[in-house]
């Protein structure tokens, strides 16, 4: 498989402590090596993700950036904005598409989940704006039980502001966030696609409303479960902070480990024959497991992201966390059905 898309953890450390967080408490370290991981994946890649614990804490996060503009990559840098006011204008100069977390677009929502972030985010997104960045900012939402119903207000708000990314990152289990009750119900996750995917119509050609592993709501419905199979994100090495490479950036399993860099070089990782295995495995899941053998969505399907699954159940052989949500959203774009 040739992997287009590289997720980097520049740290450990963050500035925040946030319920959710699926990095949690883990000691604090920075990658290294980054220069070299980047330009061992600049002949085959073109994403670059930046991310954290919070990169903006690192203090050569400009050099990296730079970087990766030389090597011709599309980069995005994920940061929780309480730092963009002190680097906006190293923001507002870099080749970097910002992502920005909010959960809540009233304070008392956010605060519950990321403690007092909102008030820099606000102004982090002014300032971007001011700059004229507002076409390279996405807004990012976590949902969760604490704020599934902030979908809404905050597509609304990424709106007013121009911005034309909406990120719906689904919640890890892991981390912090795992063993508490911030999951979402089946019945709230049916409800917050189905408000996504309205959302999604309501804005189209204003603001896109796009699922973590890289789909897009509306676009990608048709073919959803190739999509998240093809798609670039879905070709994705995740290298953490400690160095150690996986095959997806929503997981961090023993199926997916493909072993730690630089004791193994970039090339020998991507190249691992547990990368064909494991693709090949997903390619299965749609058959081998029953209940999405049998569903009437499978070619649209094809069994869904296995990644949280396999974050709650430590096996891909299972459907889709977001199934019913999944069939949801079949129905409405295939039938109109709205229930
Ligand atoms: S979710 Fe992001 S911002 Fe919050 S504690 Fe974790 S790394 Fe920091
Ligand atoms: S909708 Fe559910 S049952 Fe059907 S293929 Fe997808 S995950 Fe499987």
């Amino acid at each position: 498989m040739d992997f287009t898309h590289l997720y980097l953890e520049l740290t450990s450390a963050c500035n925040l402590s946030c319920r959710h967080c699926c990095i949690g408490n883990e000691p604090r370290r920075e990658l290294q090596h980054v220069a070299e991981l980047l330009e061992s994946f600049s002949e085959k890649g073109k994403y670059i993700t930046l991310s954290g614990g919070e990169p903006l804490l690192r203090k050569d996060w400009v050099d990296i950036a730079e970087l990766t503009e030389r090597l011709g990559f599309t980069t995005t840098l994920f940061t929780n904005g309480t730092l963009v006011e002190e680097n906006v204008e190293a923001l507002s100069k870099a080749q970097v598409k910002v992502a920005l977390s909010l959960d809540g677009a009233d304070e008392a929502h956010n605060q519950a989940l990321r403690g007092p972030s909102y008030k820099k985010v606000m102004k982090a997104v002014d300032l971007l704006v001011e700059a004229g960045k507002e076409k390279e900012i996405a807004l990012s939402f976590t949902p969760t039980s604490l704020n599934v119903d902030q979908a809404e207000p905050l597509a609304r708000f990424a709106v007013s502001k121009g911005i034309e990314h909406f990120h719906v990152s689904l919640l890890e289990m892991r981390g912090r966030a795992g063993g508490t009750d911030l999951e979402l119900s089946d019945d709230e996750k049916v409800w917050l696609m189905k408000t996504l995917y309205e959302l999604a119509r309501t804005y189209e050609g204003v603001m896109n409303v796009e699922l973590s592993e890289g789909t897009d709501l509306l676009y990608d419905t048709w073919n959803f479960g190739k999509k998240i199979m093809e798609n670039p994100l879905g070709k994705t090495l995740k290298v953490t902070a400690e160095g150690k490479v996986f095959t997806s950036t929503f997981v961090e399993g023993d199926l997916f480990f493909l072993g730690t860099y630089p004791d193994r070089s970039l090339d020998e990782l991507m190249n691992s024959p547990k990368v064909e295995e494991l693709a090949a495995s997903l390619r299965k899941r749609g058959e081998v497991i029953i209940q999405c053998r049998e569903c009437i969505f499978n070619p649209l399907c094809c069994a869904g992201i296995c990644t949280l699954a396999y974050d709650k159940h430590k096996t891909i052989w299972v459907p889709d966390e977001y199934c019913k949500a999944n069939q949801a959203i079949f129905e409405i774009a295939l039938c109109g059905v709205k229930k």
